[in-house]
C-alpha cells in the first residue's frame, strides 16, 4: 500500500528529484494529468478527477534514471508523458504519483539511409523536419505529429500516415530499436532489437521507461494532399480500397481514408474547396502519380476537387490533408459538438463494399463511418472509426453488439486498460514487466492481468498463453 502524499513526503521526494525541474503546481499537474480521454463520455466520467502528484521534467536520460530512482526509493507510482495525445487514458495516473514529462529528452541523434535514432521526447513532426532535407521521411507517424512523442507513438499507438504502405508500427523492421531504463534503485538500460521490440511497443509505458528509439525511414516524395468527392459511400469506399491495393509504382499512397458526407460537412475550413454533401477520400500520392489517381477516381464515379503540394496548402492557410482522417476526424465534429464519441471497427473483409455500406445504412443517423485502410505485411486492411451521436452506456452498447452481430470487431475505444474486448494479455509485455518493474510503479493500474501474474517469475509469466488457473 503507498503512503498517502502529505506535504511532508510531496517535500522530501521533490528535494530527493533534485536537480531535476520539478513542480507540484496544480494547474500544471493537473494538466499534465489529463490526456484525450475525454473523447469517450465514458472515461470522461472515469477519469476527469484523477490526478497525479508531480510532475518531473528531465532533459537526459541520466535525470530520467535519477527520476525512476526517486520513485523506487519512495514506492511512488510513475505514469511517463510524451505529448499526452492518447486516447484512452493511457496517461492518466491512475493512483497518483509522479509524472515524467519527456518532452525535453528530444534530440535527433543520427539519421542515415533507412533509420532514424532519436530520442523518446522529440516530436515527429521535429523529426521529419529533421529527415526532410536529407531526402527521408518516418515511415508512418499519427495525425498529431505536431505534439505527440516518438516515445508515446511506441509506446501508445498503432499505426499512422504511411501505414497503407508501410504498415503498422508492429510490422518488423518499422521499430528498429528500443532502448528502456527499469525502475530500481539504479536504473538498468534495456535495448530490444529485431522482433524483440514487441516486448515493449504498444505496452503503455508500464514495463521500461523509453529514452531512445530507432525508426524505420523511407525516401520522401513530392507529395500532393488530395480530396475526392463521391455521391455514393459504397463507391467512395471501393475507390478507397482499390487505392490501398494498387502497385506502389502505379500510386504510391501514405493516405487512404474514406469520410462520410456528413462528417465532412463538419469540416468549415474546406467549405470553399470540396462539396459538403459528398463522402471524401482523403490521400497523398507523389505528384508523378496524380494522373493515375484522377483516372481511378473517375473510373468510380468521383471527382477530384482537391489536388495541392504542401507550398500551395500553406498559401491557401489549409491544415494538412490528414488532418481529416485518422482521429482527427473525430476531432474536427467534437470542435462543434461535444455530444459525438466514436469506436474502433474493424472490417471482417475489406474488400466487400457492400457490406460496409450495409452496415452504415443498419446504423442509421447515429453513426457516421469513416474507414481508414493500412496494409499488414503487403495485405490491405481496414478499420472504421465512426462517429457516434451518444446517448446511454446501453444504446453504445447496442450500437456495438449491431456491429459484432455481422462479424465486425469492436476493438473498445472506451475502456482505459490494455487489455480492453479482444486484446488479450500480452505476456511478453507483462514478463519485461516483472523483470524491469517489480514492484509495479509504472503505470499502475493500467493491466488487469499484471495483477494476476505478478506473483509468477519473469519466465513463467512469458511461458502462459491464458491466465485460467493463474
Ligand atoms: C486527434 C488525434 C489523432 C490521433 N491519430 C493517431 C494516429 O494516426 N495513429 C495512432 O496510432 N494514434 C493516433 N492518436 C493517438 C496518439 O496521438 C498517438 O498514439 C501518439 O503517438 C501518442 O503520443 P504522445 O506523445 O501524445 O503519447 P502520450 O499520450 O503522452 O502517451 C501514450 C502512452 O505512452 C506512454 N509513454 C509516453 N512516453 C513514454 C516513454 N518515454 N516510455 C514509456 N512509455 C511512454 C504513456 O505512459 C502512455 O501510456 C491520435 C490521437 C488524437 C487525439
Amino acid at each position: 500500500m503507498t503512503e498517502p502524499m502529505t506535504d511532508a513526503r510531496r517535500a522530501r521526494i521533490m528535494a530527493d528529484l533534485a536537480p531535476v525541474a520539478v513542480t507540484d503546481d496544480p494547474v500544471t499537474v493537473k494538466k499534465r494529468s489529463r490526456d484525450f480521454f475525454w473523447y469517450s463520455p465514458l472515461l470522461n466520467a472515469q477519469l476527469r478527477r484523477t490526478f497525479g502528484d508531480l510532475v518531473a521534467s528531465p532533459a537526459t536520460r541520466q535525470e530520467l534514471a535519477h527520476c525512476l530512482s526517486v520513485a523506487w526509493q519512495h514506492d511512488l507510482p510513475v505514469v511517463l508523458r510524451g505529448g499526452g495525445t492518447g486516447n484512452y487514458g493511457q496517461a492518466v495516473p491512475l493512483r497518483g504519483g509522479l509524472i515524467i514529462e519527456t518532452t525535453g529528452m528530444n534530440r535527433v541523434l543520427e539519421t542515415g539511409a533507412g533509420f532514424v535514432r532519436v530520442e523518446a521526447g522529440a516530436l515527429m513532426a521535429d523529426i521529419n523536419a529533421a529527415l526532410q532535407p536529407e531526402g527521408y521521411e518516418l515511415a508512418m507517424f499519427p495525425s498529431t505529429q505536431d505534439i505527440a512523442t516518438i516515445g508515446g507513438f511506441v509506446a501508445g499507438g498503432s499505426a499512422g500516415i504511411g501505414s497503407v504502405s508501410n504498415g503498422p508500427l508492429r510490422q518488423n523492421g518499422n521499430i528498429i530499436r528500443i532502448s528502456a531504463l527499469s525502475v530500481s534503485e539504479n536504473p538498468q538500460e534495456h535495448v530490444f532489437d529485431g522482433e524483440d521490440v514487441l516486448g515493449i511497443h504498444h505496452a503503455w509505458g508500464i514495463n521500461g521507461a523509453i529514452t531512445e528509439v530507432t525508426m524505420r525511414t523511407v525516401p520522401t516524395q513530392d507529395w500532393i494532399g488530395c480530396m475526392a468527392g463521391f455521391a455514393s459511400y459504397e463507391q467512395c469506399y471501393a475507390a478507397g480500397y482499390a487505392l490501398a491495393c494498387a502497385d506502389d509504382d502505379a500510386i504510391g499512397r501514405k493516405l487512404c481514408s474514406v469520410v462520410d458526407a456528413r462528417i465532412a460537412g463538419y469540416f468549415p475550413r474546406l467549405r470553399e474547396h470540396v462539396p459538403q454533401d459528398q463522402h471524401l477520400l482523403v490521400t497523398l500520392v507523389p505528384r508523378a502519380h496524380l494522373a493515375a489517381f484522377r483516372a481511378l477516381t473517375e473510373a468510380r464515379g468521383g471527382t477530384v476537387h482537391l489536388a495541392i503540394d504542401d507550398a500551395e496548402r500553406t498559401a491557401l492557410k489549409l491544415p494538412h490533408v490528414f488532418e481529416f482522417a485518422y482521429n482527427h476526424t473525430t476531432l474536427q465534429v467534437l470542435k462543434a459538438d461535444r455530444s459525438a464519441t466514436y469506436q474502433q471497427i474493424g472490417v471482417p473483409d475489406p474488400g466487400d463494399a457492400a457490406r460496409v455500406a450495409a452496415m452504415r445504412d443498419r446504423q442509421g443517423d447515429e453513426v457516421w463511418p469513416h474507414h481508414e485502410f493500412t496494409r499488414w505485411d503487403g495485405a490491405v486492411i481496414c478499420a472504421d472509426l465512426p462517429i457516434i451521436w451518444y446517448s446511454t452506456p446501453e444504446r453504445l452498447a447496442e450500437i456495438n453488439a449491431t456491429y459484432a452481430a455481422d462479424g465486425f470487431t469492436v476493438y473498445d475505444a472506451h475502456i482505459c486498460a490494455i487489455e480492453g474486448n479482444h486484446m488479450q494479455p500480452d505476456f511478453r509485455h507483462l514478463a519485461w514487466k516483472k523483470r524491469m518493474d517489480p514492484q509495479g510503479l509504472l503505470n499502475p493500474g493500467k493491466s488487469r492481468a499484471w495483477e494476476k501474474v505478478r506473483h509468477l517469475s519473469a519466465d513463467e509469466i512469458e511461458a502462459l498463453t491464458t491466465l485460467d488457473g493463474v
